[in-house]
């Protein structure tokens, strides 16, 4: 049993900026309510923006110690993927083994584990052991949670999209259906690495005693109604909103001081993500698409998955004819961004996005209308609450098939840029995203709620 008056929580994220981005928020958050954190960091890491970000984290808050987790090598002719942060997710769960002494060496006792959904299969047999309770971080919307709760079941009928109406969707109980067109491609691949840890993680969640959701009323409080009230599958643990996580001080970087110069609303931010990387085809028409808007633009360019690898200048990538004729109206960068502050900032107007589900929450607590492009995974699942909420559009015929022109970008640029209601819904999804993390809001209240329930054991 854990000494009652010091709540000590333990977070392991997975591998990618997208996991590990909440889980520190989510333990600055704990740290604020004077539990002590031991976070657990992965070795190595893949990208160097992983490794930058941990090391930040300890010296900014004292409650939080650093317990670093050597992972074993992977064995790569046993393990089908081309994606190196998926192949990370399957390190760590090879090594979830060496979880235990870790967790039972903690002092004081610790109360809780807070861990990953690409690790929960890996990790519940572990934490079950202990007689530790789980809690689980769901880094996506909760769309795609239900989606991952409701897989197993559908897994082995005819995931593959057809011509026929009927049979292109979907149905998970108590959610409109999908369109099969919507799945994240590994998962409609039966060999895939991802496809088989999605399974086995879908399978284990129902067994935590909390799913985290980073979402607030706005961002469709519709599906957790669904998943709260039994009807996506009985007997869930409960899922509790505990968004939009706010950007830390800790994680600035140097400001874009370019924005300082733009006039309030003027700029479109282009970013992707830390892990999807564009091809040149796609990146030259991107820029054609922004210099056809007439708009300023504030560009993070990225052409490789792992930003180690990303060497190429950013002259050669988009072009140096391109840099000298929009030098006057737009910012073309390769290295990370504080994204947090650049939405904050008056001068953004909109976000060309690729719908991640931190940048669409981002976007919501900030208030920017969002253009919304998916490139893969998970994200044309997420990308629906972006118009459902009024917080922007997702142009459905651009996918992560074909190429999108120049023109066809630059056209829908310049018509969210001029639409004056679409920046009234945006700042008002802002307000109420504000006041749900505010003292006494929804999320602020979940939040509260979680370290109540922590506190009481399992
Ligand atoms: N991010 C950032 N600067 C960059 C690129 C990404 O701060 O230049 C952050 C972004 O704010 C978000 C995270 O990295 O918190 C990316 O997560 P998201 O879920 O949006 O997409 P993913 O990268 O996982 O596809
Ligand atoms: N995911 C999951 N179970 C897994 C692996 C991934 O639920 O076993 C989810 C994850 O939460 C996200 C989506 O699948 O919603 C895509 O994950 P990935 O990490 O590949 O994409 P990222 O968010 O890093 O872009």
């Amino acid at each position: 049993m854990s000494d009652t008056n010091t709540l000590h929580v333990a977070i392991l994220p997975s591998s990618g900026m997208g996991h590990l981005v909440p889980a520190v928020r989510l333990a600055a958050s704990l740290a604020a309510r004077n539990c002590r954190i031991t976070f657990i960091t992965t070795h190595p890491t893949v990208s160097l923006a992983e490794s930058r970000l941990v090391s930040r984290l300890v010296s900014f808050f004292p409650n939080v110690t650093r317990q670093e987790f050597h992972l074993l090598p992977l064995d790569r002719s046993t393990a089908n993927s081309n994606d190196p942060f998926c192949l990370q997710f399957e390190t760590i769960r090879r090594s979830a083994h060496l979880l235990s002494p870790i967790l039972s060496s903690c002092s004081p006792p610790l109360s809780a584990l807070v861990t990953d959904p690409s690790l929960v299969s890996a990790v519940i047999p572990i934490t079950e052991k202990l007689r530790l309770a789980n809690y689980n971080l769901f880094i996506a919307s909760p769309k795609m949670l239900s989606l991952l709760i409701y897989f197993p079941t559908i897994a082995n009928t005819d995931l593959s999209t057809t011509s026929s109406k009927t049979t292109d969707y979907i149905e998970i109980p108590g959610i409109p259906p999908l369109p099969k067109s919507w799945l994240p491609p590994p998962l409609v691949d039966p060999s895939s690495l991802f496809r088989t840890q999605f399974i086995a993680n879908g399978q284990e969640i129902v067994k935590s005693d909390g799913i985290l959701v980073n979402a607030f009323d706005s961002l469709d409080k519709a599906t957790v109604a669904a998943l709260n009230g039994g009807k996506v599958m009985g007997r869930l643990p409960p899922v509790i909103t505990v968004g939009p996580f706010v950007p830390l001080e800790f994680e600035k970087g140097s400001p874009v001081e370019w924005l300082d110069r733009q006039p309030v609303g003027s700029v479109v931010y282009v970013c992707f993500g830390n892990r999807t990387a564009a091809s040149r085809e796609q990146i030259r028409e991107l820029g054609d698409g922004l210099e056809r808007s007439g708009c300023r633009f504030l560009w993070v360019v990225k052409e490789k998955k792992v930003d180690r690898e990303d060497e190429e200048e950013v002259g050669e990538i988009v072009g140096h004819g391109f840099l000298e004729r929009v030098k006057e109206k737009g910012l073309v960068v390769k290295s990370w961004v504080e994204q947090g502050e650049v939405l904050a900032h008056p001068a953004v107007g909109l976000f060309l996005s690729h719908c991640g589900w931190n940048s669409i929450t981002e976007a919501a607590l900030y208030g920017v209308p969002i253009l919304g492009w998916p490139q893969g995974g998970d994200q044309k699942i997420n990308g629906e609450v972006i118009p459902k909420s009024g917080l922007g559009i997702w142009v459905e015929t651009w996918g992560w098939e074909e190429i999108v022109k120049g023109e066809e970008i630059g056209d829908k640029i310049r018509e969210m840029m001029g639409d004056e209601k679409l920046k009234v819904q945006a700042a008002r999804i802002g307000e109420e995203a504000r006041k749900s993390v505010g003292v006494g809001g929804s999320s602020y209240k979940g939040l509260e709620g979680l370290v109540e329930k922590m506190r009481k054991g399992r």
